[in-house]
């Protein structure tokens, strides 16, 4: 099978290293890519928003399956553009996307579907968002409408800043605050059979201990020792189905990834937000454990065919990744720095360990430099959490980048007290 997989971050070399584990899989190309994709992947410079482009290159390539990783290409409508040309396409087309682009029409999708979320406003006005505030107390949940790459939600106590965030958007959800760990589960889908991935836990916040300012990611692990074992199935029943048979319904079948965000609340399991592509990073520990060959399971989705898909199989063990992330990430981060240890990693650490690249390319010198906020998914599998991130963390730190910094204490408590 050949396929192209658009998008150039960790997820997508996350992709890109399951694919090239299945043994359908001939020929594999991505565009844009980033440094560490090129190892695996033709890599095409073009515009990954520009649907026409991408559906051209499809065709160009022969491509049996084109994967988009990120949202703002499904938003975009690539996957729309890339299906009109006749190449099956794992991923929603616009209007199902707007599942992740709007948050107030995830919750009006959520309403009518009867799914588990925090009670909310939707606000046009400072007028508005301040009654809203005052109705629900702190602490304050503010979330710009929009897409915002995992930087537009605001939890705060100071209602000053809840305001002062709540007026920078130009239409604001406001909503009540949900105690309880946090979980995502991805699923795969065709619009009507819906096929639950693994759960896993990310680390949002930008430092240890869950302080500091949101960010899009920094770390993730799977297995949760301190879940419910019935969770994945519960979820199916009270979200995801009834999600997926919603989008149908009002003639916008859902097919691709669909991501929940889960609080695991006092009061029960109730929906975050939902995302319609795979997160990142929990991909990168999701897809590690995942042994079932990928593009089958993919192609499934984009044509349809999930109803006789197998059962999944996932290997034992535990899978962790760290994030190393530039200066200054997330309010403004450095590019243009050289990364040294990359080759430590894979002489020293064996195929447990590796390396996936978000942010980076290659320099005139052929040196492999830091090119976004978040540079690098150090991804370790072991027979259990705590050895996964004692090999995690080994490998960061054979990692030269000047003024990174990455989180301390991923898969930290589930690893020694299996709790979240
Ligand atoms: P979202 O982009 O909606 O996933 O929000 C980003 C992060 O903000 C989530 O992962 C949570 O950590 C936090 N968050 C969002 N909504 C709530 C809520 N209602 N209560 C508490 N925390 C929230």
């Amino acid at each position: 099978m050949r396929i192209l997989v658009i998008g150039g971050g960790a997820r997508e070399h996350a992709l890109c290293h399951a694919l090239t584990r299945d043994p359908a899989v001939t020929e594999l190309h991505a565009a844009p890519g980033n440094a560490g994709i090129a190892e695996l992947a033709t890599c095409h410079a073009v515009d990954q928003l520009d649907g026409s482009a991408v559906a051209e290159l499809a065709l160009r390539l022969g491509a049996e399956l084109v994967v988009v990783g990120p949202e703002a290409p499904l938003v975009a409508g690539v996957a729309d553009a890339v299906r009109a040309a006749g190449v099956p396409v794992f991923g929603p087309g616009a209007e199902a996307a707007r599942l992740e682009g709007s948050k107030a029409f995830a919750k009006e999708v959520m309403a009518s579907a009867g799914v588990p979320t925090a009670r909310s406003y939707v606000c046009a006005t400072p007028a508005e968002a301040d009654a809203a505030l005052d109705a629900f107390g702190p602490p304050y949940v503010v979330k710009d409408d929009g897409l915002a790459a995992g930087k537009g939600v605001v939890v705060t106590e100071d209602l000053a800043v809840a305001r002062a965030h709540a007026r920078s958007c130009e239409r604001v959800v406001i909503e009540e605050y949900l105690d309880g760990p946090e979980v995502s589960l991805f699923a795969v889908t065709d619009g009507e059979t819906v096929v639950p991935l693994t759960p896993a836990q990310d680390f949002k916040r930008a430092l240890d201990d869950d302080r500091g300012p949101n960010t899009g990611g920094m770390g993730a692990y799977t297995p949760l020792p301190w879940a419910d074992p019935g969770l994945t199935d519960e979820v199916l029943q009270t979200v995801l189905r009834p999600t997926v048979a919603e989008m149908s319904r009002r003639g916008a079948p859902f097919s691709g990834l669909l991501y929940a965000g889960l609080a695991l609340t006092s009061r029960g399991v109730r929906v975050v937000e939902f995302n319609a592509r795979f997160g990142d990073p929990e991909t990168q520990v999701v897809l590690a454990r995942l042994e079932t060959p990928l593009a089958g399971l993919l192609l499934a989705s984009a044509t349809g065919e999930l109803a006789d898909f197998p059962p999944l199989r996932w290997s034992d063990g535990a899978a962790v990744t760290v994030v190393v992330a530039a200066e200054g990430y997330p309010e403004s981060p450095r590019s243009g720095d050289p990364i040294g240890g990359l080759d430590a990693v894979a002489a020293e650490d064996g195929p447990a360990v590796y390396v996936l690249h978000a942010g980076t390319r290659g320099d005139e010198a052929g040196r492999v430099v830091s090119a976004g906020g978040r540079v690098l998914s150090v991804t370790a599998l072991g027979a259990d959490l705590a050895e996964a991130r004692e090999r995690a963390y080994r490998a960061v730190g054979r990692i030269e980048l000047a003024g990174s910094h990455h989180r301390t204490d991923i898969a930290a408590r589930a690893a020694s007290a299996g709790g979240a």
